[in-house]
């Protein structure tokens, strides 16, 4: 089967969050399995290309319209340990990619717009006919409702598009011109039963187009799934998703164990596995030497997250100090967006800095994640709501014990030690409901009195995860049953 991947993300080479992971992670599952993947990307200056190999201008002179004008674009082509990239290289007025970095720009919304309708007219011009479009949140919302709306008609009937929600808390609303902007009809458009956002009215919404125009929508858990039809977490769109309920299901996201695994991890000092994990001592006191932290007989913990709201600023922050309090070392790496969360950790930053048992790391660094998956001890995941989320499954297979609020994917893969119904080789971790701090307290106290107390019962918690299959063939498999179930 000939799929396109069309995303804003892609890891390594262009990486915000986890849809890059996904991104990455699906398409070389689909790849193994031997279908004909491609993946498109905007060519952002701040792309790694030093993880492009043989990067090439495959197609000069691709012209892309534009309100009533055209802009000139190139494409340029190159493949990513060993997946096939194709880059829209613009060259408008407006240096659509060239803001060095991937999103946060006012004009995100005509950004992605620009390159939803390039992507199009590339496939058209180059005579590409994908059996399966698979598009991914607001971004590429405009995919299937232009395919639809004008490539069908220009001789691209028989593609079909796939379209997978990663995150309801960004939908792409933003004002109607942008359909003139992609040669869309805001009078056809502007309507309930097409694009208008059903909260502001004068609006259209990216994402509510992706969804009802393109074949199949998925989101990435199941629990999710429910979760954005049946509460607010849909963020206004609840209704549209129970009404298009037919073509609509979760789909647990997977890992990529060629990326994540402490068995192959060059970032790790030595490898261990669940039969070797006393070796995972090797990878803690590295990460303690890295961030200068004391080697003392404490469990480290961890976050690894975007500071954003949605993962639980508020409880991220007191668990540092419940930690502290509860004799364990802390470490966190994280990115804030919003300038007033950013500010607040560097406040707790500066007052930590002589503290021996806690690092504050305020960035983004990949590189360092690995080795602080291979060194912690639990990760903690406080989420408001979380879409699926990677990092419990990662930190998993790095025999990090997760505690996590029971909200999308977290509750789909993490199960309590206590009071699991699963059998006990399958529990894997500590849930906590409330988002209050007493309910995080008594979760993390949990977990810690039997890393202290029980440490032979905590190992086995850590073999669990270990074990658990969070691959990518699972739902790799289920992509293709979709994808066949929309060819036919
Ligand atoms: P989201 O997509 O909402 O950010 P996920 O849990 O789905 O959350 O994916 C997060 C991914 O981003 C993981 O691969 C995690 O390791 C990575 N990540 C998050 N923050 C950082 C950071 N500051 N530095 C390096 N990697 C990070």
């Amino acid at each position: 089967m000939y799929i396109a991947m069309v995303s804003a993300e892609c890891a390594p080479i262009a990486k915000a969050g986890g849809l890059g992971d996904f991104v990455q992670g699906l398409a070389r599952e689909l790849s193994i399995r031997g279908n004909q993947v491609e993946i498109f990307l905007p060519k952002y200056d701040s792309l790694r290309f030093d993880r492009i190999w043989g990067l090439t201008k495959v197609y000069e002179g691709l012209w892309v319209p534009y309100y009533d004008q055209w802009v000139h674009c190139d494409v340029e082509y190159g493949e990513v340990d060993g997946l096939k990239c194709y880059f829209i290289d613009e060259h408008a007025r407006e240096n659509f990619f060239r803001r060095g970095k991937i999103y946060g720009e006012p004009d995100d919304a005509n950004r992605f717009a620009f390159y939803c309708r390039a992507v199009l007219e590339f496939m058209l011009k180059s005579g590409r006919h994908p059996d399966v479009i698979h598009c991914n949140d607001w971004q590429t919302g405009l995919i299937p409702v232009l395919l639809y709306e004008i490539y069908q008609g220009l001789g691209m009937k028989h593609t079909r598009v796939c379209y997978t929600l990663h995150n309801m808390g960004h939908q792409g609303v933003t004002g109607d011109s942008i359909l003139r902007q992609v040669g869309l009809k805001p009078e056809r458009m502007m309507v309930m039963e097409r694009m208008l956002d059903p909260v502001n009215h004068r609006a259209v919404n990216l994402m509510k187009g992706g969804i009802v125009f393109s074949n199949f929508v998925t989101t990435v858990s199941p629990r999710y799934a429910w979760e954005i039809q049946h509460t607010d977490q849909g963020m206004g769109l609840q209704g549209l998703l129970q009404y298009y309920d037919r073509k609509f299901g979760g789909v647990l996201n997977g890992i990529d164990y060629s990326v994540w695994n402490p068995e192959l991890d060059p970032h790790l000092p030595q490898p261990y596995g669940p039969d070797t994990l006393p070796q995972k001592a090797a990878s803690k006191k590295a990460l303690r030497q890295r961030l200068g932290l004391a080697d003392v007989f404490k469990p480290i913990i961890t976050v690894v997250s975007r500071l954003d709201r949605q993962k639980g600023v508020d409880l991220i922050r007191r668990a540092i100090y419940f930690s502290l309090e509860s004799g364990c070392q802390f470490v966190l790496l994280g990115s804030a967006p919003e300038p007033a969360v950013n500010e607040r950790f560097w406040g707790i930053k500066r007052e930590m800095d002589s503290n021996p048992d806690c690092h504050l790391e305020l960035t983004y660094d990949e590189e360092l994640s690995h080795l602080i998956y291979g060194g912690s001890d639990m990760i903690l995941i406080p989420s408001v709501y979380e879409p699926c989320g990677l990092t419990q499954m990662i930190a998993m297979k790095y025999g990090v014990v997760p505690i996590v609020r029971r909200v999308g994917g977290l509750a789909d893969t993490v199960f309590d030690a206590n009071y699991s119904d699963r059998p006990f080789e399958e529990r894997n971790g500590y849930l906590f409901d409330e988002l209050t701090e007493s309910a995080l307290e008594a979760a993390m106290g949990r977990a810690i009195g039997l890393w202290f107390r029980f440490p032979e019962y905590f190992r086995q918690l850590r073999v669990n995860g270990m074990r658990a299959d969070n691959s990518w063939n699972r739902p790799g498999q289920s992509y293709l049953d979709i994808y066949h179930h929309l060819r036919n």
